[in-house]
């Protein structure tokens, strides 16, 4: 059926469905217009590179959702809610959805009534299955099969797992989760294994990652690759870096990242995700990585305040994007290069904007279109720091040199008299201008200093970054 369907066909669900935006539309006209949406957003902050396509749009999910309901007529359906409502939509084919998914889901509607599952009713709380998950490996071709229960008893599971791996046996692992609340959140905390191992592995960028049922997986693995690969370049390591991965998942893009860098940091919300990124890291026999199941947020501002070193820092928030406090303290640790993956154009936007703020330029900026027939956009961005490393001869002639409304508030002397006196701590007036620029005060670019061994100079400790910015919020500066 894939060769015979056409870019612009219109899908037999469309405008009934709430899953695709674009269905009817060529795809190079999706295409286009993700290109302004992108553009339009992002303004002159950086230029978007054109949208990187797929060659076959089609069958790209590698992750199937579907949510089970009973008609008034009695009938069992599964598929995707109508936009903005819990009615479900009977799907039997979806043509963004993995072929493989989709039949495993209409053989288990077609196995309900002989083993006498009932399907759960969100009105009255009665009922079993809520919604069955299919994940498949893009690679690998393993292939797992996660049924929602609203109970952890499942009658005659052996019986049913064995009807079904008899219609496919394709599927590597069977698992139940049990979601008894009332919730429209689909996968609850608790997953059992019924057949297989309990997760699926895939292969990513070359290396082997472990899938569990609960953890993050990009659902486009064709497209991931080429937008992780946009990501590493963007980072230029060199094998000397101290990187950061910022709300990491499984851990992948640390892990193919780990290779080229001295060492690795992973900081990851979801428990499950972070105990498949540590397995991930063994199987791949990456050692200079290292996961802290914590808020990134968090845990940054706990870094910032070590005041360790950091070279680039990579972050794929979710769609709500990234806060201000984990910019701070990104800006903070100062990294030479951020690199800001986004599924949500407008929250990064935003969290440029920000990043502006506080001395780093964004430089390069490339969508990928990693959900076709949808209106979700990907990008990754690059930003680079402001130069701080190129101006140590400034010293003398700082003040003359960069002074802005905001600093002409108080002058660097001043600024070293209110340290001292309050901390007994001397301060550089170099020190001050870093502390400056990091609050995004001042802009140190300009400074046209001569590429000598100059350009190496001293960082300011964080004991007295923190007497500096105390002065800096004294004279109302920042
Ligand atoms: N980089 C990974 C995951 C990106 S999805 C990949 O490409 O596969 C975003 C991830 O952020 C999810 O795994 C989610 O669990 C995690 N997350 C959400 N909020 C977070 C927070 N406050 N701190 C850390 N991680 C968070």
């Amino acid at each position: 059926m894939e060769n015979k369907e056409r870019n612009s066909d219109v899908c037999v669900y469309a405008k009934k469905c709430g899953g695709c935006q674009y269905q009817g539309m060529s795809y190079e006209r999706q295409l286009k217009k993700k290109h302004k949406r992108v553009k339009e957003l992002l303004g002159d902050i950086v230029k978007a590179e054109k949208i990187i396509g797929m060659e076959n749009p089609c069958h790209y999910r590698n992750k199937v959702n579907a949510a089970f309901q009973r008609t008034k007529k009695g009938k069992i359906i599964s598929g995707i809610y109508k936009e903005g409502t819990h009615e479900v939509v009977d799907i039997l084919e979806c043509r963004i959805e993995d072929v493989r998914a989709d039949a495993i889901i209409r053989d288990i509607k077609g196995l309900l009534p002989s083993f006498k599952i009932k399907v759960y009713d969100e009105d009255s709380g009665y009922g079993l299955l809520r919604h069955v998950m299919v994940r498949t490996g893009h690679v690998s071709g393993e292939v797992m099969v996660v049924l929602v229960l609203a109970s952890p008893v499942l009658p005659s599971k052996n019986n049913f797992v064995k009807a079904l791996r008899k219609l496919h046996p394709e599927i590597t692992t069977v698992i139940l989760n049990v979601n008894d609340r009332r919730t429209s959140m689909v996968l609850g905390s608790r997953n059992i294994t019924l057949y297989g191992r309990g997760y699926i592995e895939d292969t990513l960028c070359g290396k082997v990652f472990r899938i569990s049922p609960s953890s993050f997986y990009q659902v486009n693995s064709v497209q991931t690759e080429t937008l992780y690969k946009k990501a590493l370049e963007y980072a230029a390591l060199t094998g000397k870096e101290r990187v950061i991965d910022a709300y990491c998942g499984i851990g992948t893009i640390g892990i193919a990242a780990a290779e080229r860098a001295k060492e690795v940091i992973g900081v990851e919300l979801n428990a499950s995700a972070v105990r498949d990124a540590v397995i991930n890291a063994k199987r791949n026999r990456t050692k200079n990585i290292i996961f802290y199941n914590r808020d990134a947020g968090e845990f940054m501002n706990e870094l910032a305040e070590t005041g360790e070193r950091t070279d680039v820092v990579f972050m794929d928030p979710p769609r709500t994007g990234s806060t201000e406090a984990f910019i701070d303290d990104v800006a903070h640790l100062a990294p030479k290069r951020v690199v800001y993956i986004s599924c949500n154009p407008q929250t990064l936007t935003r969290d440029l904007r920000y990043f502006q703020k506080k001395g780093y330029r964004p430089v390069k900026c490339q969508p990928v279109d990693m959900f076709p027939f949808t209106d979700d956009i990907e990008t990754v961005c690059l930003l680079s720091k402001l130069h701080t490393d190129q101006h140590i001869e400034v010293e003398l002639q700082m003040d003359e040199l960069d002074l802005t409304a905001a600093e002409s508030k108080a002058t660097y002397e001043e600024i070293k008299d209110y340290v001292l006196e309050h901390t007994g701590l001397k301060v550089s007036s170099l020190y001050i201008a870093q502390v400056k620029e990091k609050c995004g005060i001042i802009e140190r670019v300009n400074y046209n200093l001569p590429k000598s061994e100059n350009s190496r100079q001293p960082k300011c400790p964080a004991e007295k970054e923190a007497a500096i910015r105390e002065a800096l919020e004294h004279f109302r500066m920042i």
